[in-house]
């Protein structure tokens, strides 16, 4: 028997539960994967991470051929289109049956449905997995058999419901009988989608799960503390390869446990710790999946909605420019603009500054950090923006907001993050580097607001608002 395997966020062979099923049943083997540009523009999927993909199909398609299947890229417009093009391969190649793992936002859930129950009614098999998360999204419930909305006791859930046959990994499939269909030039393709920063981010399973080992090996137990100071190389940069599925966040779990005497929830301190966070990854996919608003722009709390946010186009230009004159703010920008990716901290602090500081909408950052991120995720990136705007689940209180100077003050004490992003500032003496006095002697920018009069119109804005 032939089936067809469709790939998505999912580029790898190794602990993928829909090739692995696929080859057990089929003699045939056939991947395909659909570029859909105007998709990804809908998206606004940046060119750094539409280059990661590529290149990661490039490992994909050598990886494949080793097991005598051929990998189609095939162009189609968007997600509309690809069912027509599905059908045409599945009947063309002759396919009985098609594989796919999850993917949990508003459109992909629509799309698969659709290509579920269409194709049933044809009479192909249909199989798809779940191997993004562990538990699948709708399966952990609170006491009242709601979904939950915070992360705490979701985590707790998490481990009470964790069977250990969960983190069973699957193996790489034995190679399948060849079949007479050549893959596309996946290279010539990917030529096409080259980024400036393309350098700074190699591709391939195995280059990750060396990445992970050695993170986990030499840093893992200090993740902690170091986690928190971007000037430190103290996180492990997996986020762009989670994303696009070539490595698995169980096979990075179970890699956790290997350096944590076998133990997940206790035990080493560092490494608990960076277990939890790629819960907190998990949890962000329940919530688009429980809640779907909040991936069709609407806030996760309704009430928020009545907010009135500031229209102040220069200011939101300046802080896209990282020119707001707040040294740690633009130095945040700065270096996601440079490399496609910023530390957790300083993307919290940049985005309280966007949704308090400025009173800009929250959906102003997330659709840039979309755009330039390499690593850029509807689920996370949207429950990142509505934590730090106070609009999301298990969102910080609205009164809770970062002061940056305070913040640069406590994780960027000699501000070796600052200097390296805001060349500007090298000349800088320490004591003034989270906020110059004469900042334009350095050729750098007078602050757009002041820090503690925005903060109180903050207060007062969200204050005004009635929950009922
Ligand atoms: C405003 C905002 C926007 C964000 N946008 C994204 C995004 O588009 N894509 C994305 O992957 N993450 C996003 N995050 C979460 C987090 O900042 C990144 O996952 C993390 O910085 C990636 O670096 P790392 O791989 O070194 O993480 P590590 O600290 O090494 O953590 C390991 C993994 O755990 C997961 N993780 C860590 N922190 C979080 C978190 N707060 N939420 C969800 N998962 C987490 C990631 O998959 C990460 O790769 C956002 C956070 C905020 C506050």
């Amino acid at each position: 028997m032939r089936s067809l395997i469709w790939f998505r966020n999912d580029l790898r062979v190794d602990d993928n539960p829909a090739l692995s099923n696929c080859c057990v049943i089929s003699e045939e083997v056939i991947a395909v994967y659909f570029l859909t540009e105007s998709q990804w523009e809908q998206h606004n999927d940046s060119k750094a991470k539409k280059s990661f993909w590529l290149r990661s199909l490039v490992c994909l398609e050598k990886e494949l051929q080793k097991l005598n299947i051929p990998l189609l890229i095939i162009e189609t417009e968007n997600y509309d289109s690809i069912y027509a093009s599905l059908l045409k391969l599945m009947q063309q190649y002759d396919c009985k049956s098609l594989y796919f793992n999850n993917e949990y936002p508003v459109n992909e859930l629509k799309r698969d449905r659709y290509i579920y129950k269409s194709f049933k009614e044809i009479g192909f098999g249909v199989f798809n997995y779940h191997d993004q998360v562990i538990h699948p999204p709708g399966s952990l419930k609170t006491k009242a058999g709601g979904n939950f909305s915070v992360y705490s006791p979701f985590k707790r859930k998490w481990f009470e419901e964790l069977r250990e046959e969960q983190l069973a990994l699957f193996d790489i499939p034995s190679p399948k009988n060849k079949v007479n269909i050549e893959s596309s030039d996946v290279e010539k393709i990917s030529k096409k989608f080259a980024s400036k920063i393309d350098d700074l981010w190699p591709v391939g399973e195995e280059y990750i799960k060396s990445k992970v080992t050695d993170f986990l090996s030499t840093k893992g137990h200090l993740y902690k503390d170091d986690r928190n100071f971007p000037a430190i190389d103290g996180c492990s940069k997996i986020s762009p390869y989670l994303n696009s599925g070539i490595v698995s966040p169980k096979w990075c779990i179970l890699e956790a446990k290997k350096y944590n005497q076998n133990l997940l929830d206790e035990g080493d301190r560092g490494i608990v710790h960076w277990v939890s966070e790629i819960l907190w990854r998990e949890f962000y996919r329940h919530i688009i999946y429980n809640f779907p608003k909040v991936s069709m722009n609407r806030p996760f709390l309704d009430y928020t909605e009545n907010l009135e946010w500031s229209k102040n186009i220069e200011h939101l230009q300046r802080w896209k420019d990282g020119k707001t004159g707040i040294p740690i703010v633009d130095a945040g920008i700065r270096e996601m603009l440079n490399t496609g990716w910023m530390h957790n901290r300083l993307r919290m602090i940049v985005a309280m500054f966007l949704s308090k500081n400025l009173l800009i909408d929250w959906r102003e950052g997330e659709k840039f950090f979309m755009e330039h991120l390499i690593d850029g995720d509807i689920a996370s990136n949207n429950g990142g923006w509505q934590w730090s705007a106070s609009t999301g689940t298990d969102a910080a209180p609205y009164f809770r907001i970062m002061n940056p100077e305070t913040q640069s003050i406590k994780f960027d004490p000699q501000g070796e993050y600052i200097k390296k992003w805001i060349p500007e500032l090298s000349q800088c003496p320490i004591s003034e580097i989270h906020m110059p006095v004469d900042p334009l002697k350095y050729g750098y920018y007078q602050p757009i607001v002041d820090l503690k009069k925005s903060r109180k119109a903050a207060i007062e804005a969200f204050g005004n608002l009635r929950k009922d």
